[in-house]
């Protein structure tokens, strides 16, 4: 077993939120993981730390020019058991976006095994109920107080976790309606599109927040160039029910890779289901809509986990998907996807990973 990392412990610990209002991102628990870079040292001190504020520069680069990249991973519980859901992918992923942003990566096997401890001595926060789990959020920003335009000497990653219920408040799949965006663009090919960066997040929120206005839960990208092509949703990848089969844009560079979007494409083809990954315009499923062969619609992302969309609305067209239900197709990958992340299905991929008690 690796060694233990340094642990500070506080003197009270926190009261656990009432586990039937807990929202999404709303609570955090007692403990977070703490690791420091710096040019002369590399990354260093690796620390579990209470919760808490932290004390950061007025001139920090983060702040000022965006150098700050995310990850989120759930983490469940059954039988007593915690499992964390295939979370060398989000480290391998964290590393492409560090990289991107031209800051330094990290060792993805210590920062695992840091997560692993935290998440063992907060396994008490891991709430059990249905569609419920453990949010965790890695995440790395620049540090240095200078406001010279260059790469920051130094930064810092958390990992902070909050208990969570189901995405949309509600129990059971909802289908969405989602407004597509004709007018402002979430990223172009040759840009950090394909990274998991802030700077992606604060770029989409105005027409996040008119789609809203408008009545709708999410917005659809298209491509930032000829905004024809299909690219994602807010936080989720999308896709598509055509003719019995599965349609999903293709990485092209401006997409986010998603995680859940390669575990749902890995999985409907364990499951037999035939998957396209390519360029999709919104006028073919406009047109393949109206010829009744677009038969679901859905979204995938660590957050929502699977989320069908039962509208769309593309400038004066406005389309009803599957009478604006939940498709077969859609509740069969819910289904399997949930239930090997739950526990309650085997999980032959080895997808889980179990947290060990140290
Ligand atoms: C995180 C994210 C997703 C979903 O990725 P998962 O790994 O499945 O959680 C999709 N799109 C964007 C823009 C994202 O930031």
């Amino acid at each position: 077993m690796s060694e233990k990392i340094k642990f500070v412990q506080r003197e009270t610990l926190k009261e656990k939120p009432d586990p039937n209002d807990l929202g999404f991102g709303k609570y955090f628990t007692d403990y977070m993981l703490s690791y420091d870079y710096d040019i002369d040292q590399g990354w260093h001190d690796l620390k579990i730390v209470p919760y808490g504020p932290i004390e950061i520069s007025p001139a920090a680069q983060g702040i000022h020019y965006g150098q700050s990249v995310f990850e989120g991973l759930k983490a469940y519980k059954h039988n007593g058991e915690v499992d964390l859901f295939r979370p060398s992918e989000n480290f391998k992923r964290i590393n492409n976006s560090l990289s991107r942003l031209d800051m330094p990566k990290v060792d993805e096997e210590v920062v695992l095994e840091g997560l692993k401890q935290l998440v063992d001595i907060e396994r008490d926060w891991v709430p059990e109920g249905e569609g419920q789990s453990l949010y965790i959020r890695p995440y790395v920003f620049a540090t240095e107080g200078i406001l010279g335009v260059r790469p920051s000497y130094s930064y810092k990653l958390l990992i902070i976790l909050s208990p969570s219920g189901s995405y949309y408040g509600g129990e059971s799949l909802s289908p969405t309606k989602i407004y597509v965006e004709d007018e402002y663009v979430r990223a172009v090919r040759g840009g950090v599109g394909h990274a998991k960066v802030a700077g992606n997040y604060a770029a989409s929120l105005l027409a996040q927040t008119n789609a809203s206005a408008q009545g709708y839960d999410q917005v659809l990208w298209l491509d930032g160039v000829e905004q024809k092509y299909v690219e994602e949703v807010g936080s989720m990848n999308i896709f598509f029910v055509e003719n019995g089969k599965l349609v999903t844009p293709e990485l092209n560079g401006s997409i986010l890779p998603g995680i859940t979007r390669k575990t749902v494409i890995e999985l409907a083809k364990n499951l037999g289901y035939e998957v396209e990954e390519r360029r999709v315009s919104i006028d073919e499923l406009i047109e393949s809509h109206n010829n009744g062969e677009l038969t679901e619609v859905f979204g995938t992302g660590t957050a929502a986990v699977i989320s069908p969309v039962g509208q769309l609305k593309y400038g004066e067209t406005e389309i009803v998907i599957n009478n604006n239900e939940t498709g077969k197709i859609t509740q069969d990958l819910y289904d399997n996807y949930t239930g090997i992340q739950s526990g309650k299905l085997e999980d032959p991929q080895g997808w889980r990973l179990v947290v060990p008690r140290y």
